[in-house]
């Protein structure tokens, strides 16, 4: 049995670059940047103009004009129309591109309109004033979002302003959930009253949504030789399996004999944890990493959270999740030296820092409480209990901010 960060240890040392593959941008979203991804043009690409009312010639209201010959009006989209001279201008609206000879823009607010003529009503006009400056968010060919960075709805967003229309992602390994447990049914047929709905595979899948990964599914009986088929097809042709179940010491768990006679290389069994003790983690000659957690479905989620994410987002080349950290908001203990992985509330103080709040629900293994919790937190094995204010790693598995 091994220590969690000697466990964490042993994963990290074996993340992965899978390489890169283009994608259309409108399905990037969750993926990984591979690379810098740069302007075409300008940002703004032209003079902008910012609120709607009329562009003049800042010379002209120097020299003391205040009244302007309304000489044409340009929507936004509009070729910019021509100022020929210093008392006249163009009734423009926001988002229209400035003409080369006007360099002011004066808001409607500020102005009555009558006859074809536009009359001031401020003094406070400042030369440029009302226009978004072409080039002044960003240059021609600057980086606008960093490689090594999670898609966002703001990035997706500027990734279409600049007419990237493909966007070069990091490729994800090919992942296969499989459930073990011959108590299991599936969700669409009604259990017997001894027999229990196969739910790990959909909470798993859920969770790698968010990394847009897409697994296939496979759900096998407790059975050696059967097992060791199938696992023999899967170490083929994935680059990671992802079990659930049958790794104890049960007379049925047949999990780690069948990887074992597989070639599958035991790295550790056993994590000093709770949830998730009985925990299997072994490596294919062939580089196939199997994962094989422990079926209870907190431990199963709670292992995908402190040990497959992490592994996924070092091989991406992010670090999400880990490193983050929140203070304890009442004292806990915890007797057995094990790890233990609290179920926890997350908020923010007025302190700024993020506060658990201990929701154990019926303990460890109370799965339906995992829809309250937002988090775990990660109490260490040495000590028993656990003060208020004293700060651990925490490992979200909800959104907390949005
Ligand atoms: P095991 O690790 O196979 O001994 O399973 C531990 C517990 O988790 C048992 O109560 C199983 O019925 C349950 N379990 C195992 N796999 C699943 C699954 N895929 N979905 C829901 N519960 C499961
Ligand atoms: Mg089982």
């Amino acid at each position: 049995m091994i220590q969690v960060d000697e466990a964490e240890k042993i994963i990290l040392a074996l993340a992965k670059d899978y390489g890169q593959e283009l994608v259309p941008f409108e399905q990037a979203l969750g993926r990984v940047l591979a690379e810098d991804l740069r302007t075409d043009r300008d940002l703004p690409p032209f003079n902008r103009v910012a609120m709607d009312g009329i562009a003049i010639r800042y010379e002209g209201f120097a020299q003391g004009h205040r009244t302007f010959t309304i000489k044409s009006t340009q929507a936004a989209g509009d070729a910019p129309a021509v100022l020929e001279t210093a008392t006249e201008c163009i009734e423009i609206m926001t988002g229209a591109a400035l003409p080369p000879s006007a360099d002011t823009v004066i808001r409607y607010e500020d102005l009555e309109i009558q006859d074809g003529e536009a009359t001031l009503l401020t003094e406070h006009v400042k030369q440029g004033q009302n226009v978004h400056e072409q080039g002044k968010d960003k240059k021609k060919y600057d980086v606008v979002a960093q490689a090594n960075q999670v898609i966002s709805p703001a990035l997706l967003g500027i990734a279409a302003a600049v007419g990237a229309t493909e966007l070069p992602v990091k490729k994800l390994p090919k992942v296969v959930l499989i459930s073990t447990g011959d108590e299991l049914v599936p969700v669409h047929q009604p259990p017997l009253p001894h027999q229990i709905r196969q739910s790990n595979s959909y909470l798993v899948q859920a969770a790698l949504q968010q990394y847009a990964l897409q697994p296939d599914l496979l759900h096998l009986p407790d059975d050696l030789s059967v097992t060791r088929m199938h696992l023999a097809e899967c170490l083929q042709q994935y680059d990671v399996i992802i079990m659930s179940g049958g790794i104890s010491m049960g007379k049925f768990d047949y999990v780690p004999q069948a990887l074992e006679e597989l070639q599958v290389e035991k790295l550790f069994h056993k994590v000093k944890q709770r949830p998730g003790k009985p925990f299997w983690f072994g490596r294919h000659a062939g580089g196939t990493l199997v994962f094989a957690l422990p079926g209870n479905p907190v431990s199963t989620f709670m292992c995908l959270h402190r040990y497959f994410l992490p592994w996924l987002e070092a091989s991406l080349g992010i670090s999400g999740k880990s490193g983050l950290f929140a203070a304890l908001s009442q004292e806990v203990t915890f007797n057995p030296p094990l790890q233990y992985f609290l179920q926890v509330k997350i908020s923010v103080n007025e302190k700024g820092q993020l506060l658990a709040t201990p929701f154990a629900g019926n303990g460890s293994g109370d799965f339906s409480n995992l829809v309250e919790a937002d988090a775990f937190l990660e109490l260490p094995a040495e000590q028993n209990s656990f003060r208020a204010g004293e700060v651990y790693r925490v490992w979200p598995f909800k959104r907390l901010f949005y």
